[in-house]
């Protein structure tokens, strides 16, 4: 496997091969043609271990599908390559990045004429995140003017490289206007889709909804996770299409994703949502309890990284 990890202080050692660096030249740098995951690994009583790292390397293995990037990777070689990664980290609460990128300078946008292969990068990640120490107060969104893309233009379920300028162009904005973060719509139907790199989830009557699987949302699988921990704390939950309207009418409204787990919503333009909410911190409790294997319900999500 000719993986190279490569640290947040920027550097590099190699697992098998001599150090690959990604060259300016790569068609992931110039065209944005690469797939990527984000993994979080938590410190348990018996060891770190990843979480739900089978359905993140199932997803980077159909993004790339999806975007037609040809590489030599299954499920067995990407498993091993992430957690040797892992290990060599020395790290227990961090957050992975295994992505397949073009490694050799090649101006081409034919991907059957680039060589992918697999880099991780391991990031140390503050114990307490999840808590959301920052900004315990909830975040502040604005509704984009800047819309997810076209499902005729791009395959939302791939979480490739170059769709993210859609999510920072969303995202530069809201922060440029004193937000913490954007709401994007579907191009099509104008409806709720997503965050710039969360789900999003909100709480009306004690029913928690969220923006069916149209074809504008990334399948988030910490969206996937909060679906299952309702329905073990037998809270109602609907998948269904969100109108812009539902923001406003909602009692609490919260957004999920793998670096930032569940992250409170205080306010959506100048509306603003009252700071307790009892849903949200049921289901991030529980959220906790699986992520660091206190809740042996879920153990089944968590795969133990091996002693070095
Ligand atoms: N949507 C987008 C656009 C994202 O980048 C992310 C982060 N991967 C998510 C949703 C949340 O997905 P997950 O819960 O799998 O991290």
């Amino acid at each position: 496997i000719e993986s190279t990890v490569t640290f947040w202080d920027g550097s590099h050692r190699s697992l098998d091969s001599p150090e690959r660096l990604i060259p300016f030249g790569s068609s992931s740098v110039q065209h944005g043609t690469a797939v990527f995951e984000g993994i979080r690994c938590y410190s348990t009583s018996t060891g770190p271990a990843l979480f739900r790292l089978e359905e993140h390397l199932t997803r980077l293995l159909e993004s790339a599908r999806l975007i037609g990037i040809r590489h030599d990777y299954d499920l067995e070689r990407l498993r091993s390559a992430v957690l040797r990664a892992t290990v060599a980290s020395r790290l227990s609460d961090c957050y992975v990045r295994p992505g397949l990128f073009a490694t050799a300078p090649e101006l081409s946008i034919d991907l059957g004429r680039v060589e992918f292969t697999l880099g991780v990068e391991v990031w140390p990640i503050a114990p307490d995140a999840h808590t959301d120490a920052s900004k315990p107060e909830g975040t502040q969104l604005t509704i984009s003017a800047w819309d997810r893309p076209l499902p005729s233009s791009f395959p939302s379920r791939a979480k490739a490289v170059g769709t993210y300028v859609t999510s920072a162009l969303a995202k530069t904005s809201a922060v440029d206007a004193g937000y913490d973060d954007a709401i994007q719509l579907d191009p099509l139907s104008g409806r709720v889709a997503e965050a710039t790199v969360s789900n999003i989830f909100l709480v009306r009557d004690g029913v928690v909804r969220t923006p069916w699987l149209s074809d504008s949302i990334l399948e988030g699988i910490t969206r996937d996770s909060v679906l299952a921990l309702t329905g073990e704390l037998g809270i109602p939950t609907c998948e269904e299409p969100v109108e812009v309207a539902d923001l406003w009418s909602a009692d609490e409204v919260f957004l999920t994703g793998t670096a930032s787990e569940l992250v409170p919503v205080s306010s959506i333009d100048d509306h603003h949502y009252p700071a307790n909410s009892p849903v949200f911190q049921a289901i991030s409790e529980a959220y906790e309890g699986a992520a660091t294997g206190k809740d042996f319900d879920w153990l089944n999500w968590l795969t133990p990284v091996p002693a070095d």
